[in-house]
């Protein structure tokens, strides 16, 4: 696995291991219980110069791929799941504009975005289809040199403190095969635009999801990503690919992290009357063994998927949404071995563990939900198509 990753992507990683350790992590508690959005981890990223992961070189970005997306995603979630989940959202949002973008969006999105100094992210989803993200009801006329959007978008991770929202919506007066939207930017704080209240999730608790009303939204015409109606393209071959990826590494981070509590706690735990260490206890080294066979499998799974990806190999897809499943079932699986084998230190009010617990959980509903993505396997196996 080591010899995927580039010189170049290996410091992006140290960086960014650094600015967990000193920023991310201690701030991860405080984050959680005042399910705040982590504005420090933030800052901390765009000061390490990390915000242009996907933005081209001659744009002055890193010009990275998805394997990068993913051990970046993978490292900040060891510290924080949150933190990771509101960089990730930034970055599909960035590839989403920097997959088809014009000279303006180059010059009003990318170039900024690369030098730190702004903050995108995704406003797919909807209540009215819930899961099925790639169904957007919002919809969107033409109106001389613009568009009219009216439509309401749900859980905007990065939602009130992003600069931008790539936001998908349907054609009016179209009739629509499945999966037919178009992306637009959005700028913050358009007339129109209003938020709904804070939404307060089990976990993942400081992303500051939140709803979005789009209430005759005017967007200047140049600000439609590609093409109208260039939906299935954006769904298939940059959303989900980027998605799917910074989804996957969150998790598997956050797998890890809850390893390590595991192995702290069994290495910490002498019992005064015995003097037994519960390092010493075969059962919980069995036990132990299991979780990192997970987190290992796991994580091989996601970097080869991402790399198979980056090289533009056909059956990316299917590697990349068995990653985002299995990151998924592994990350609750693993933490909720972490909390048994932690005993009821782990399961104190908002100790680390019961907030990696919760987190883990968000996994399995967050789009392309574990059973949507099982199901998607399966079809493809059976060759049949997706949807
Ligand atoms: C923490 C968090 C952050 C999020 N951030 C973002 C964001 O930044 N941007 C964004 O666009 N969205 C975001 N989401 C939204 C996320 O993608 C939604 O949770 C998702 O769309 C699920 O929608 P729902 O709650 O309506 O579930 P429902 O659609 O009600 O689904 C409930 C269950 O039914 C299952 N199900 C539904 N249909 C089928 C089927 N045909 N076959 C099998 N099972 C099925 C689903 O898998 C799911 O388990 C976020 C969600 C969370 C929890």
């Amino acid at each position: 696995m080591h010899e995927l990753i580039s010189p170049a992507l290996r410091e992006l990683q140290t960086v960014a291991q650094a600015v967990t350790d000193e920023v991310i992590a201690p701030n991860a508690a405080r984050v959680d219980e005042e399910a705040r959005w982590p504005r420090e981890s933030m800052a901390a990223l765009a000061d390490a110069n990390l915000m242009g992961l996907h933005v081209p070189t001659r744009l002055g970005g890193h010009g990275q791929g998805l394997l990068a997306l993913a051990l970046l995603s993978e490292t900040i979630a060891r510290g924080c799941s949150s933190s990771a989940l509101c960089f990730g959202m930034h970055c599909v949002g960035s590839a989403v504009i920097a997959s088809k973008a014009t000279a303006f969006h180059e010059q009003q999105y990318l170039v900024p975005i690369a030098e730190n100094k702004h903050l995108t992210t995704l406003a797919l989803s909807e209540s009215g289809t819930g899961s099925h993200f790639y169904l957007p009801q919002t919809r969107l006329s033409r109106d001389g040199d613009y568009f009219e959007v009216n439509g309401t978008k749900q859980f905007v991770t990065n939602g009130g403190h992003a600069d931008s929202y790539v936001i998908s919506t349907q054609v009016s007066g179209q009739a629509t095969d499945a999966g037919d939207f178009s992306c637009l930017i959005v700028d913050r704080d358009r007339p129109g635009m209003s938020w709904l209240d804070a939404w307060h999730g089990l976990g993942m608790r400081g992303n500051s999801s939140r709803g979005l009303q789009l209430e005759q939204l005017r967007v200047p015409v140049a600000n439609l990503l590609g093409e109208e109606g260039d939906q299935i393209w954006y769904v298939f071959e940059v959303v989900a690919p980027f998605f799917l990826t910074a989804m996957a590494g969150t998790y598997l981070g956050l797998a890890e992290a809850a390893l390590q509590d595991a192995v702290t706690h069994l290495r910490r735990r002498v019992y005064q009357h015995s003097g037994q260490s519960l390092a010493d206890v075969s059962l919980l080294q069995v036990r132990l063994a299991e979780m990192k066979l997970r987190v290992e499998k796991c994580r091989a799974l996601l970097y080869q998927a991402a790399f198979r990806g980056d090289q533009g190999r056909a059956d990316t897809a299917l590697h990349l949404m068995m990653a985002k499943a299995d990151a998924a079932d592994t990350a609750t699986w693993v933490t909720n071995e972490a909390m048994s084998l932690g005993g009821g230190q782990a399961y104190r009010e908002n100790g680390p563990q019961g907030r990696r617990l919760r987190d883990a959980r968000a996994g399995h509903v967050m789009s392309p939900t574990t059973d949507l993505l099982k199901t998607w396997i399966g079809r493809q196996l059976l060759d049949l198509p997706l949807l």
